[in-house]
């Protein structure tokens, strides 16, 4: 159903008392490592609901390597274009503080080695799929060649960065939280509007997410607000990924992006309901008793 090309991370992560200065140490606490990354918490979230989904992307033959193909396989996700690299896997460094405050430091890896030769050597698979799920933790050549080749590419333009007018042009939707709407416009505003001058730039069609607010959606020159169940948040780490794979999949099975976003806000509800990334994500069953 969905072929995500996009990064796969190892998150090293501790509890601090207080963030250290340069040339400072400062004891941790609670070590863990869990799979994340864009691209591998997409093709989770869409796959633990009952999509069939591939995952393109490349991890180094190391122990993260091999703990981010084994949790990717436990859900069902196709590994079969993901490539071991002689680079180290991709990491980030998550010190998280007493109030939730985190520092994350993320270096690529191996994810920095996908090139545009990786995503054509999948273009049957790439064609085939009638929607390619994107974000940008791997280098912008693979994701723009990933685009070009997708029936419908929908892009969460995650982490923010400016991107060639080409690409936005293929988006279909270009998918972005409120800050990285503000990033892309230099400015906040209201949503209706962001979402409408978002439109302007090019994608076929713009998604906003608004946290516990939902979604706006933009399509067609209309613009319409879509809610999200309320819920007890505990940690929103990765619900914009959650989002992003269920509305690929929801995409993929016909549905018209207004209804495949609904559904997307309440999967991403239901994964802020517990801690963690790809571990809070949720069955069908579970987004049905939303
Ligand atoms: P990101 O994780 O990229 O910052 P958001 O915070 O906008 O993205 O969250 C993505 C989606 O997850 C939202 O559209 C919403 O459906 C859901 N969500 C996030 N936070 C909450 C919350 N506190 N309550 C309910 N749903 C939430």
């Amino acid at each position: 159903d969905v072929v995500v090309v996009g990064s796969a991370n190892a998150d090293l992560v501790v509890q601090v008392e207080r963030h250290p200065a340069p040339g400072e140490t400062v004891l941790g606490s609670q070590p863990a490592v869990h799979p994340g990354g864009k691209g591998a918490n997409q093709a989770v979230a869409a796959a633990r609901l009952g999509a069939r989904v591939a995952l393109l992307g490349r991890v180094g033959a190391d122990g993260h390597g091999r703990l981010l193909r084994e949790s990717l396989e436990r859900d069902g996700v196709d590994l079969g274009h993901l490539r071991d690299t002689a680079a180290a896997s991709g990491i980030a460094m998550i010190a998280v503080g007493p109030r939730g405050d985190n520092s994350i430091i993320v270096a690529p890896g191996a994810n920095a080695r996908l090139t545009e030769g990786d995503v054509l050597d999948a273009a049957p698979l790439l064609r085939s799929a009638p929607v390619v799920s994107l974000q940008l933790e791997i280098p912008l050549p693979a994701v723009l060649a990933a685009a070009r080749l997708a029936r419908r590419a929908v892009l969460n333009l995650s982490p923010a960065v400016a991107v060639p007018d080409e690409l936005l042009a293929l988006c279909d939707p270009l998918v972005v939280n409120e800050h990285e709407a503000a990033l892309l416009l230099g400015a906040p505003g209201e949503p209706e509007r962001q979402a409408r001058e978002l439109l302007a730039r090019g994608p076929r069609s713009v998604v906003i997410t608004l946290g516990a607010d939902g979604a706006v959606v933009a399509e067609d020159g209309v613009v319409q607000a879509v809610p999200s169940p309320r819920v007890a948040a505990v940690d929103t780490t990765g619900a914009g990924d959650a989002f992003t794979g269920a509305l690929a999949w929801r995409l993929a099975a016909g549905e018209p992006l207004t209804e495949a976003a609904a559904f997307a806000a309440r999967v991403g509800a239901a994964a802020v309901r517990r801690p963690g990334a790809q571990d809070s994500y949720p069955t069908l069953a579970e987004v049905e008793e939303l």
